[in-house]
């Protein structure tokens, strides 16, 4: 039977155009797109094609475009083989993280991509990105099943488990890295899928979707200098439920009194502090350095080798789904999806 995907625009550079009156790049319609990849017409499979409205420079997206474009998908889910999500660069790490965690139970590949030149101008990368996430959200196996039955990211030659990506490069074609985990296919004449390290899901299970966010996390990036007043502004906010702390190299901070007195605080009201790196890889291990340790003391959770992005989209989906900071810090550790590497 021929395979069948849908193609869903969101917005971003790949479909924007210049503005003629301010000369600033702004979201056009799909139609656009469309006629500039002829080639989708000698695609062996069936595409639709969905706009958004309104479409978006993805700077905007916020937790209700993710619940609607979730929505959106599971909606669909039955109909379709596989789904590509055309989507502005800026922010498409934290989209895919979080669509990981939302589309519980996916056997069906659902693809982002984007580009770094709108996809009108004579050198885009858009063109070959399109085609690309197309050909690889609707390959399957001998049985019928998807070769990549996850979120990810396809950019300038490679799949990426979409919760291991960060948006590494502002101009680079190259603009994405997945530093703390293989591809999942590269492409040149041929794409050559890494099938060990593509998630085997239980074919028959069901779509479960968690649509239920809560946006209440801070972020807080330490650094030399960073003032007492700064820090507990932050963590002082009224209504925060959890913290993403970015650490230095192996999840170390200063052992300054009133700052591991604050996050002592935190965690002791019931407020999870995760540990991530600002390293661009690697993982957190608070048990390597004496200041690593004394975040341990204040029984702040291992982010182990997750980005920023994924901790940041999990804890949405935790916080929205359970009021116990013990369960969170539970299931934080846990893999959902391929996430976190686990010894
Ligand atoms: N600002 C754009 C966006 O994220 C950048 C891009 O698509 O590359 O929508």
């Amino acid at each position: 039977m021929q395979t069948s995907i849908l193609i869903i625009y969101t917005g971003g550079t790949i479909g924007m155009k210049q503005d003629p009156a301010s000369g600033l790049l702004k979201p056009f319609d799909f139609n656009q797109i469309l006629s500039e990849v002829p080639e989708l017409a000698k695609f062996g499979c069936h595409l639709d094609t969905y706009s958004f409205q309104p479409l978006i420079d993805s700077s905007d997206v916020r937790p209700e475009f993710w619940i609607h474009l979730a929505h959106f998908i599971r909606d669909r889910y039955d109909d379709y083989d596989g789904f590509v999500i055309l989507h502005g660069t800026d922010t498409m790490a934290y989209s895919a993280s979080m669509l990981s965690f939302m589309l519980e139970g996916l056997t069906k590949c659902v693809v982002l991509t984007g580009s770094q030149l709108p996809i009108g101008m004579l050198r885009t990368d858009g063109r070959e990105n399109f085609i690309s996430a197309i050909e690889i959200a609707s390959a399957r196996d001998a049985e019928g099943h998807s070769l990549v039955p996850e979120v990810c990211i396809y950019f300038e030659n490679k799949l990426m488990r979409g919760n291991r990506t960060t948006k590494f490069h502002a101009d680079n074609f190259a603009a994405f890295s997945s530093p703390n985990y293989p591809p999942l296919a590269e492409v040149g004449i041929h794409i050559r899928y890494n099938e060990p390290a593509i998630l085997r899901p239980d074919w028959s299970s069901r779509l479960r979707l968690h649509d239920r966010l809560d946006a209440n996390v801070g972020l807080l990036k330490i650094f030399p200098g960073m003032t007492e007043q700064y820090v507990k502004s932050v963590l002082h906010t009224e209504g925060l439920r959890a913290v993403v702390l970015e650490t230095f190299g192996a999840g170390n901070a200063p052992a300054l009194p009133w700052f591991l007195e604050a996050i002592g605080e935190c965690t002791a009201s019931g407020i999870p502090v995760v540990n991530v790196t600002q390293c661009r890889a690697g993982s957190v291990n608070m048990g390597t350095y004496a200041n690593g340790a004394v975040l341990d003391a204040c029984h702040v959770i291992s982010g182990g080798d997750m980005m920023t992005e994924a901790a940041l989209t999990k804890l949405f989906v935790l916080l929205g789904e359970s009021s116990d900071p013990e369960v969170i810090a539970e299931k934080f550790g846990e893999s959902f999806c391929g996430e976190i590497s686990l010894k």
